[in-house]
């Protein structure tokens, strides 16, 4: 029998690993990049003696495969990609390819906001708790890299819709839907729907033994699971009431109860805050509780947990003014999310490049919080036409500096300046995470100029 052909479309982390998966198990596999790869991975691909092309794809080659691995980043409507499908070959992702050769369970993560942190969040109380547990998808290592050792009983996989749509017989045994508002619509046709039929399909091969956790007040959730039925046990998760089985808050405890376990924090007592954390922390003490971790470990694992950088990250403290930076809320929801997780008076720094942004889901919060916003980008007037009648203090800037140096100016003793940009960041910054790090540098240097 000849040895089936598999390319590997998309030379970053996923497709590298994917790669290396590939060549372990025997196929014969060539790699394409239409842009360059990074040096690191152009390394690994050498030493390991794996074919690939960088700055073009070969369409003749990568026609001929009998199965092609594909990037999340590259579209379905990608003309390679249409070719394919048309030709009837498959084209899968690479948590697809992964879950062939692994035995581990499977915790998934999607949503539109809060799949890094709760993923993270899941990792860290299981590997507290002591469980051999592996963290992959849109964080960390590739899964199909680490799969190649597969040492771990768990793996805790952040799935983004794009993985997703190339998912079709993963199992997983924990599902975890977090939300569902409007994101990637470019995607998917500017269709909503098509989005959450993509988001949807972490339900797709579920058993009645698997565990699928939800936040219940989401809207399109509710709305798409008075239509679909699935077999797995439900566990809901609730802010407004509560749900046995399930999690809910009450009187600022998180209360989290399966059928076999019953667990009670209060959240002041986590180091997350804001009713967004409420649902991530919920679900990630639903999952817990699970897999049978327990309530001692699963507080330690709380406590104990530090979340990525640019979440409602704290930056530093200038005469009572405290600086958070939450780069990585890129639309509307995360945050509404961010200001309702205020306490105090809150200076706004918001703006970018804009996605279609409606603001009005922000109006309530904004009058109860905001007492000035500092718009930072190249075209805030979306932003200033919304909020001009409704902010009383309003100012614009480029740079981050000035940004920063204005709330400072505007702010009192135990006000807060929070980075919460509502909008990609590509106008002036090359990511999220070089908003956040410049912001942070920003006050950074107004703190050293204070001491
Ligand atoms: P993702 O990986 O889905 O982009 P992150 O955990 O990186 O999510 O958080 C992105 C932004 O969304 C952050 O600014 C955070 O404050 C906000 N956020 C986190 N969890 C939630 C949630 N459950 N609902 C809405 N917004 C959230």
């Amino acid at each position: 029998m000849s040895v089936k052909q598999l390319v590997v479309l998309g030379g970053g982390e996923s497709g590298v690993g994917a790669a290396l998966l590939a060549q372990a198990k025997g196929f014969s596999v060539f790699l394409s990049d239409k842009g360059a790869l990074k040096e690191s991975y152009r390394t690994t691909l050498e030493k390991a003696g794996i074919p690939f092309e960088e700055g073009t794809h070969t369409e003749a080659r990568i026609l001929a495969a009998d199965e092609v691995i594909k990037s999340p980043g590259i579209p379905e409507k990608a003309p390679l990609v249409q070719q394919l499908r048309a030709q009837k070959t498959p084209v899968i992702s690479e948590i697809e390819f992964a879950a062939r050769y692994t035995k581990a369970k499977l915790i998934g993560i999607t949503g539109s906001n809060g799949k890094t942190t709760t993923t993270l969040l899941i990792y860290h109380l299981l590997k507290t708790a002591g469980l051999n547990v592996g963290l992959a998808g849109n964080v960390g290592d590739s899964f199909a890299e680490q799969v190649i050792a597969d040492t771990f009983d768990y793996y805790v996989l952040e799935l983004s819709s794009f993985q997703l749509d190339d998912m079709y017989d993963v199992h997983l045994d924990v599902m975890l839907l977090l939300n569902i508002t409007p994101d990637h619509l470019d995607r998917y046709a500017y269709n909503f729907q098509n989005y959450i039929d993509s988001k949807f399909r972490i339900l797709q091969n579920a058993c009645p033994d698997d565990t699928f956790i939800y936040f219940a007040e989401s809207q399109p959730i509710q709305e798409e699971l008075t239509k679909r039925s699935t077999v797995a046990n439900r566990l809901p998760v609730s802010l407004q009431s509560p749900v046995t089985p399930g999690g809910y808050v009450q009187n600022g405890q998180l209360i989290a109860q399966t059928t076999t376990h019953s667990f009670t924090l209060t959240q002041a007592d986590t180091p997350l805050r804001g009713p967004h954390n409420a649902i991530n922390m919920l679900s990630a003490i639903l999952v817990a509780q699970t897999l049978d971790v327990t309530n001692e470990a699963i507080i330690a694992g709380l406590k104990s947990f530090q979340n990525a950088a640019h979440r409602l990250e704290p930056a530093g403290t200038i005469d009572e003014i405290q600086f958070i930076n939450d780069s990585k809320a890129t639309n509307v929801d995360s945050v509404f999310y961010a200001l309702s997780s205020m306490e105090t008076p809150t200076i706004w720094i918001a703006g970018g490049q804009d996605k279609g942004n409606d603001y009005s889901q922000l109006d309530d919060v904004v009058r109860q919080k905001v007492k000035a916003l500092i718009c930072l980008g190249i075209d805030n007037h979306k932003l200033v036409e919304h909020f001009g009648s409704k902010i009383p203090l309003i100012f614009e800037t480029q740079q981050v500096e000035e940004a920063v140096a204005k709330g400072l100016e505007w702010g009192e003793s135990g006000d807060v300046v929070l980075l919460s940009p509502a909008c990609a960041s590509f106008d002036l910054f090359k990511n999220y995470e070089d908003r956040g790090n410049q912001f942070k540098e920003a006050v950074r240097k107004l703190m050293m100029n204070y001491e």
